[in-house]
């Protein structure tokens, strides 16, 4: 196991992907790299971190613009809570650090939106601090070399899987071990079909000396998803003879908190169309009673960490809404606001009514 530090690093100088947050220094572009690839695979990150770059090139640009703005931009990428706290993140950094990066562990983990792990990567990669990186690729590499068979998210396992990382960090070049810590479990020792044949570990690896590379790492079991059953309302309403839609933005402490959506029913299960007329969004006083609606073909669904968000979407013309607590917008500044994937997903089938005749 000894060889383990040295063989890693050696590997990860002759394989690493040419990436463009390893080529620069910066803080900020090595945190910004950071926040997006929590929970997304680098092929997909890629175009945002490069998107993020350009529109916003330095911090003191990202903390400038609007949360609207910048939720837009990660439109598509999951997780709309390390956008907010992106941008909160960066308004510290100009506001009490007045632009300067902070430049220690503690102060980068006090950053909205960062935790041990950022902190970690962020502190060791851009300043050369001695902090061990774990994400997930980590946990399933330490776990499988080590043959830990115990459930890999139990706090006891999480403190073993700390300290072996803690133990091999190369405290000389600790951000570059990092890299290769996380490079080497997302492309050798990867969830399936781990690439053993072809790893410098084989000799040492217990999970693989035992048989074992499909079962470790071991999972607890799978919490249940709930189910959740939303009924879009795409109000479409003539405001000063220009084509509008109506938007809800999502205030509540809830999934997609500040995007947008439409005026929505949730309810334990599908209602019939009467049934959506019984409920509050179509009250005695609310203006949009009186109107048609007409459910639209097929289902919408999308899957979450912890829920399953079903969705029907109903569309018919109204003579005005609730102007406390929805948002008219022109059909065609439809596309400047950020919205969940499933609406846009939505908004690009085709076949949706947006269409003169309906207007
Ligand atoms: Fe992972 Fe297989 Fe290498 Fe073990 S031998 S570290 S399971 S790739």
């Amino acid at each position: 196991m000894k060889r383990i530090t040295p063989d890693l690093i050696g590997w990860y100088r002759l394989h690493k992907r040419d990436l463009p947050w390893r080529r620069t220094s910066d803080p900020y572009r090595i945190w910004l790299s950071e926040i997006i690839l929590q929970q997304t695979r680098v092929e997909q990150g890629l175009p945002f971190y490069e998107r993020f770059c350009t529109l916003f090139p330095t911090v003191e640009q990202l903390a400038g613009a609007s949360e609207r703005e910048v939720l837009k931009v990660w439109q598509g990428l999951g997780y709309y809570s390390r956008a907010r706290n992106l941008h909160e993140a960066a308004q510290m950094i100009t506001g009490k650090h007045k632009g300067i990066f902070p430049q220690t562990y503690e102060e980068i983990r006090a950053l909205k939106g960062v935790g041990e792990y950022t902190a970690a990567a962020v502190a060791s990669i851009a300043f050369g601090l001695p902090y061990a990186v774990v994400d997930g690729n980590v946990k399933r590499f330490i776990t499988r070399l080590y043959g830990i068979e115990s459930p890999v998210d139990d706090a006891g396992v999480r403190r073993k899987i700390r300290s072996i990382v803690h133990q091999l960090l190369d405290k000389d070049h600790p951000g570059e071990f990092n890299q290769a810590m996380m490079e080497y479990g997302a492309r050798v020792c990867v969830p399936l079909n781990p690439d053993c044949p072809r790893c410098i570990f084989q000799l040492s690896c217990l999970a693989f000396r035992k048989n074992k590379t499909v079962t470790i790492p071991v999972k607890s079991k799978q919490k249940f998803k709930k189910e959740r059953f939303f009924h879009y309302l795409l109000m479409l309403i003539s405001h000063n003879g220009i084509p509008c839609v109506v938007l809800n933005q999502r205030r509540n402490n809830d999934i997609w908190k500040n995007l947008y959506d439409f005026p929505l029913v949730e309810h334990t299960g599908w209602l019939t169309e009467r049934g959506l007329f019984n409920t509050s969004l179509f009250s005695e006083t609310s203006p949009m009673r009186g109107g048609k609606i007409i459910r639209m073909p097929g289902e919408w669904m999308q899957m979450l960490t912890h829920q399953i968000i079903r969705a029907r979407f109903y569309y018919g013309r109204f003579s005005g809404t609730n102007a406390a607590l929805h948002e008219i917008v022109p059909l065609i500044r439809l596309a400047d606001y950020p919205v969940p994937v499933m609406i846009s997903r939505f908004l690009s089938a085709p076949g949706i009514p947006f269409t003169d005749e309906i207007l």
